[in-house]
């Protein structure tokens, strides 16, 4: 009886043994989309070997798993930074279909539009291969067009901060500089070209006109080897251009902010020089990194390796011996927190001083345990949200009375401040992990404050038009009204958009029917 009980117990325990723990603990369930049809599946958030990575399961196209945060330890202590949402004055759709299918904006929606974003154009005269907007003949948006985006966005945002003239390449396209104006005639605080700078490097006269209007430029530059351009952006030589565009900036006192798009095994040996470039550049006030945008022609990669926000911040720690360090950046506040991060320097000839190692930043921005002393702390905390936002404008004046107050508050420098220098010693580096087909999160999407602003008043978040399938069909669509405004155009009469209209019936997206994909 007692040898019995004892093989008993003693298979019990090798039973036991053969079970064993998973390599992972399980998260968070959210919602994403299946990479290859594009439709709504559920999605498993994992953190593995202090990794984050997104686990999903289409039934047709099998399962399919990603890296989408390079320190789960940064991914899980972000929440604190998630601040409340502001919410428009209007909305352009209704609820009907559900998340993400019914942009936008849809009143489920859970932030209003920091940061607008006009594409004016679909062609370029660069053919990057590294292109979600897949860049090519399509359409040319009107003047009158644009005029009745940016009057529906100041509808919406009753006072809009920032305005992004994009495309294909937004400089060629004729019209650029009465819808520069035009948004500037309507009080919009900030608008900024997004350009490659081959314009700016080879024609005087609208380099003249862009002094004149001055837009914040949004500046294409991944680094300085030839090899990076000729993998990126299909131009080996180009480095001279972009170097003369930037030049002539600084002698029309023109701030230019960089973005270069960093790609593993391509340009990641070069963040540390682009910034030691930037910091002594009289044009630059800032750079915003963003790891290369996996999404249209640029969609083929390894989605467990690809490069995320965490992965560039040690890499600038690195690359920069401590210059900068990743306990400098903290996450931005009024989007999902582990879609951008920032970091301020006041910068001194050799002496470069990140804000958050003088001031608390983490906890002025902290808003689950929200511990900052009212009063000062009040304004202090208001300033830092100035700056750890994606309306956030390096070389603007907002911008640099924001960062003011915080140095005050810091003490720095010593002997106090003279404001009315400040911006040539304030520097900004920005993170922004765009979301792909393999990570996209609808959690993250919901908050998004980067919208696409299309003719009928629609504002689609950025990371649902370009992975869902809406910039395919708005493209179609604004494309085939192209003969239209054309007409138009010759009988000189004003032109404006029908609305355009979206469906998401099976099959569609980039391997689907529904047309090609777009810009990475
Ligand atoms: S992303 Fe926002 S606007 Fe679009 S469907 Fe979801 S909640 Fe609505
Ligand atoms: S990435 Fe920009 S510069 Fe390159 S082809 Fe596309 S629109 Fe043009
Ligand atoms: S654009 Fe994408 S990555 Fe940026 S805030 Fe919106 S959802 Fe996040």
């Amino acid at each position: 009886m007692s040898i019995d009980l004892t093989m008993s117990a003693l298979s019990t325990l090798v039973t036991q043994d053969l079970k064993q723990d998973a390599d992972y603990i399980f998260y968070e369930l959210t919602r994403s989309i299946c990479p290859e049809c594009r439709r709504v599946i559920d999605a498993k958030i994992l953190l593995r070997d202090d990794k984050v990575y997104m686990h999903k399961l289409c039934p047709d196209h099998g399962s399919f798993e990603s890296l989408v945060y390079g320190d789960a330890q940064a991914y899980v202590n972000s929440a604190r930074f998630n601040k409340p949402g502001t919410i428009p004055l209007q909305f352009s759709t209704e609820i009907t279909h559900g998340c993400p299918h019914d942009c936008g904006l849809c009143p489920d929606h859970q932030q209003h539009a920091c940061v607008g974003i006009i594409e004016v154009n679909s062609a370029c005269n660069m053919d990057c291969p590294l292109c979600f907007a897949d860049a090519g003949a399509g359409f040319n948006l009107t003047l009158e067009e644009v005029e009745s985006i940016l009057d529906h966005f100041v509808a919406a945002e009753g006072n809009p901060q920032v305005v992004q003239f994009s495309g294909g390449e937004p400089s060629i396209h004729p019209q650029i500089m009465p819808m520069l104006r035009a948004a500037k005639a309507r009080d919009i605080e900030y608008v900024m070209l997004n350009t490659n700078g081959k314009r700016i490097a080879n024609d005087d006269e609208f380099l003249a006109e862009l002094a004149e209007v001055r837009p914040a430029i949004y500046f294409q530059f991944d680094g300085f080897d030839s090899e990076t351009y000729r993998i990126i952006r299909n131009e080996p030589d180009i480095l001279s251009e972009k170097l003369r565009a930037l030049d002539r900036l600084a002698e029309k006192g023109c701030p230019a902010i960089l973005v270069p798009a960093i790609e593993r095994g391509v340009n990641d040996h070069e963040v540390g020089k682009i910034i030691r470039f930037a910091l002594e550049h009289p044009a630059v006030k800032a750079i915003n990194f963003q790891p290369a945008f996996h999404a249209g022609r640029f969609g083929q990669h390894d989605p467990l390796q690809r490069m995320t926000n965490p992965d560039l911040i040690k890499l600038i720690e690195e690359q920069t011996d401590g210059m900068f360090q990743v306990s400098d950046f903290v996450p931005v506040p009024c989007c999902f927190p582990t879609c951008n991060s920032v970091t301020y320097a006041y910068v001194d000839g050799e002496d470069v001083l990140p804000l958050p190692r003088f001031l608390d930043v983490d906890d002025y921005l902290d808003y689950i345990s929200n511990r900052v002393i009212p009063d000062v702390g009040a304004e202090i905390r208001k300033a830092l949200e100035g700056l750890w936002s994606s309306s956030a404008v390096p070389g603007s004046a907002k911008l640099i009375q924001e960062f003011a107050l915080s140095c005050a508050a810091c003490g720095l420098p010593d002997g106090g401040l003279d404001i009315s220098g400040l911006g040539d010693f304030m520097f900004g580096i920005m993170l922004q992990d765009f979301l792909d087909p393999w990570t996209f999160n609808q959690k993250n999407l919901m908050k998004c404050c980067k919208e696409i602003l299309l003719p009928d008043g629609k504002q689609i978040p950025f990371c649902a038009y370009n992975n869902v399938g809406y910039r395919e069909q708005a493209r179609a669509q604004l494309t085939a009204q192209e003969p239209a405004r054309n007409r138009a155009r010759r009988e000189g009469v004003p032109f404006q958009s029908q609305p355009l209209t979206f469906s998401f019936e099976q099959p569609f997206g980039v391997n689907g029917t529904n047309g090609k994909g777009g810009r990475g």
